[in-house]
């Protein structure tokens, strides 16, 4: 009778304290032995030159989710779920979204039934609160943290999603009493609308404008008055999509303050620049334009230097302006 279930023998074993060279022995679904030599397993599985980790917990991702603007994202639980699996992560945290008029209770029960049929690692979800009605704050929000929802988004902008500073009082009250965590996505709305106003007037829709019309400055005032409402309330905030300096700059300043403020950000929100969204618009001449800024860039970067700026990994990346995609 073999000792384990499951053997993962010779590999470089990382954990959280330390890295070796052992094996892992498996008893019932959970990991009974780290050691070397260890004993017959009724499965084996040799991973000489192989690092062996933990399933990493992809806790911010959107999957089969309806935008507010009505696009359907393009992995389902299928095939987002195996894309992570290959990627070696075990547990996706993606949202449950609540439309206008929506039951929170129901949105939840609609993403099970998404879910269940088609993923193939663990998943739980946030929830994404847009319609703070009293029927969602009295009864449906208290009970699914009751049930172990302990997480939601809300949104500063987006005209179908947004909620005004008032609306963001009740909520994170709600958070502080209940014990749930309130994540933001953190833009003036007002900015951000004036200025596409002001460009669609003057027929500007192309890509690049995106970035233009999501001023940096937007991004850093409302985390500003998102770390002012969360204080207001001694409650924790994690800040989400932080792509600009100055939100930055707003959360290092509250943690210095001691408040309980937290941020995360994306690649993308690091390496999808203004000067990214530039080139990939169908502007009159880009590829003329572009060609000429890849030569400018190559003579300064030197060293041999054969990629395009937006391309290039010596530069830095510091994003030029919020490139949040939307809805995310
Ligand atoms: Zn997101």
């Amino acid at each position: 009778m073999p000792d384990y279930d499951l053997v993962i023998r010779n590999g470089t074993v990382v954990t959280a304290a330390d890295t070796q060279a052992c094996d892992i022995g498996i008893k019932s679904g959970t990991i009974a032995t780290l050691g070397r030599f260890l004993g017959a397993g009724a499965r084996e599985i040799d991973a000489a030159g192989k690092l062996v980790l933990p399933g990493a917990i992809d806790s911010h991702c959107h999957i089969e989710q309806h935008s507010s603007a009505g696009v359907m994202c393009a992995d389902d639980f299928y095939s987002a779920t195996v894309a992570a699996a290959f990627g070696g992560t075990t547990t996706v945290i993606p949202f449950a979204a609540q439309h206008r008029g929506q039951s929170l209770r129901e949105v939840v029960s609609h993403y099970h039934e998404a879910a269940g049929p088609k993923a193939v690692i663990d998943y739980a979800f946030h929830l994404i609160v847009s319609d703070p009605s009293e029927q969602v704050l009295g009864q449906e929000l208290p009970a699914l943290i009751q049930d172990g929802y302990t997480s939601f988004k809300v949104y500063m902008t987006y005209d179908l999603l947004r909620l005004n500073d008032r609306q963001m009082l009740d909520i994170l009250a709600l958070a502080r009493r209940e014990g749930a965590l309130v994540m933001v996505h953190a833009e003036n709305h007002d900015m951000i609308q004036w200025l596409a106003d002001r460009l669609l007037q003057k027929g500007m829709s192309a890509p690049r404008y995106h970035a233009v019309a999501h001023a940096r400055l937007a991004e850093g005032e409302a985390t500003n008055r998102a770390v002012a409402l969360s204080q207001l309330l001694d409650v924790p905030l994690l800040i989400v999509h932080v792509s600009a300096a100055e939100a930055i700059e707003v959360i290092r300043n509250a943690q210095t303050r001691g408040l309980k403020i937290y941020g995360e950000t994306c690649p993308q929100y690091l390496f999808l620049t203004a000067t990214t969204s530039a080139w990939t618009s169908k502007a009159p001449n880009s590829a003329a334009r572009r060609r000429r800024a890849t030569r400018r860039h190559r003579r300064r970067c030197g060293a041999g230097c054969r990629t395009a700026r937006s391309r290039c990994f010596r530069q830095t990346t510091r994003p030029t302006a919020s490139t949040k995609p939307a809805n995310c």
